[in-house]
């Protein structure tokens, strides 16, 4: 089967502002690593996708790692010396350190400040911190309330639980014609925070609904897990899985104003990364390639020596080039309903060229056919040249990516011109294309 002419790009601009309301609305929720803020988000996910929710119970081994405890936060805030309220998480869940052990207690500033964390070169923003693996409790705050701290006694209280229970992660799988898995992978943990998480979390919720939407060549799974820990879990519970995956995307800060940047994965040359190095060059858009690098998001993962799998990572400015990373002023205003969209455009050009590549012969190998006569030959211009690309390329060796590449043509141009050159019964498409992608691989 050949995917011709389905799979229309979707109206990237309605996609981009759907993304963006469901980021709003994911937005005020306290996500961790585990708990009931990730279960929240993946509840609203599931409006829109039929998601499968798994529990992986505390105390589960993952290779080289363990399960976690469960946190879950109600409430926290400080008082200061005269009992007022300075610091209340209800403002805004950035002000506790994520993982915080529950505390109440009565302590002089000097001892508070060893709990307390600003950033200097930004004194308006209030920073995100985590300690995930190191039972400890914090609060963060902007550098310019700090200075207005007085010296007293502070009341400190985070209603918290970090107890046995469980790390949740959902799934969306979208069976194809083949077996064969193209993965996406979004990161679900962190609170409220737009770029690093909710851009990646709302366009993969997008890409599902618009995937299940029609036919597929390929078979999608898309996941939602916390970093880290939640893709090694993935890894460890679902060995069967992870080895029928031919094609892979960890999507993750997609909303900012920053040009492209596609890391490839740790083979360098697998299809996928082709497949955005070539979209991005005919995007028009600003990009950047970037070598793999054990560092990063979930791809140092899947990219793990013992997977090797064909995974990339597509985001805007990456993390921690841009200031706001990591921050309060990752929020709303940082990202955008038109950034989205773009995004989406991207990651659906590359699915749609990964489900219509393929392999062709040509039915006229010696000397070139007559195309005149067949009314296929006028002057000769950019669909001419991708004709006769193709006719020479049709020798069940070169796909269409490999085509378009050696062309300098943009897929989209060569595969109309297999489209027609099948039409006129000039070439025909390689029934063993699957078969052949299956033996380059093993
Ligand atoms: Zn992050």
């Amino acid at each position: 089967m050949n995917g011709q002419s389905r799979n229309h790009t979707p109206e990237a601009k309605s996609i981009g502002a759907e993304a963006y309301r469901l980021a709003a609305e994911l937005y005020p929720i306290c996500r961790s690593i585990t708990g009931n803020g990730v279960r929240d988000s993946l509840g609203i996910v599931s409006q829109r996708i039929p998601l499968q929710i798994r529990e992986v119970p505390t105390g589960t081994p993952v290779f080289d790692w363990t399960v976690p405890k469960e946190w879950n936060i109600r409430d926290a805030y400080v008082k200061d010396p005269l009992g007022k309220k300075i610091i209340d998480f209800k403002d805004s869940n950035l002000h506790v350190v994520n993982y915080s052990i529950p505390v109440h207690e009565t302590i002089p500033l000097d001892q508070l400040k060893e709990h307390l964390h600003t950033l200097s070169d930004h004194p308006d923003w209030i920073p995100y911190k985590t300690s995930y693996y190191k039972e400890n409790w914090g609060f963060c705050l902007s550098h310019r309330q700090l200075g207005t701290l007085e010296e007293g006694d502070y009341e400190v209280f985070i209603d918290s639980e970090l107890e046995e229970g469980h790390l949740t992660y959902g799934e969306l799988f979208i069976p194809g014609q083949l077996q064969d898995e193209i993965l996406v992978s979004c990161h679900i943990c962190h609170p409220s925070l737009c770029n690093d998480n909710l851009s990646g979390v709302s366009l993969a919720t997008l890409l599902g609904e618009r995937l299940l939407a029609q036919p597929n060549r390929y078979s999608y799974r898309i996941i939602f897990i916390p970093g880290t820990i939640g893709a090694i879990t993935w890894l460890a519970m679902n060995r069967e899985a992870a080895a029928r995956i031919r094609h892979g995307l960890v999507i993750s800060g997609v909303g900012d104003s920053g040009g492209f940047s596609y890391k490839k994965s740790r083979r360098g040359n697998a299809q996928i990364d082709r497949a955005f190095a070539h979209i991005l060059q005919h995007s028009g858009q600003e990009f950047a390639l970037h070598a793999f690098s054990p560092y990063g998001y979930d791809e140092r993962q899947y990219c793990s020596p013992g997977f090797n799998l064909p995974v990339g990572r597509l985001s805007r400015t990456p993390f921690r080039e841009y200031p706001e990373y990591h921050t309060s002023a990752d929020d709303l205003a940082f990202i955008s309903p038109e950034k989205l969209g773009e995004t989406f455009g991207v990651v659906w050009d590359v699915f749609r060229l990964l489900e219509n590549d393929g392999l062709y012969v040509t039915r006229n190998p010696y000397c070139e056919p007559q195309l005149g006569k067949r009314g296929l030959y006028d002057t000769i211009g950019d669909n001419e040249m991708a004709m006769l690309w193709v006719l020479n390329l049709s020798d069940g060796e070169h796909t269409l990516l490999d085509m378009a590449e050696e062309s300098g043509l943009s897929f989209g141009r060569v595969q109309q011109a297999a489209e027609l050159l099948v039409e006129h019964s000039l070439i025909v498409k390689h029934d063993e294309f699957q078969m052949t992608i299956n033996a380059i691989r093993t």
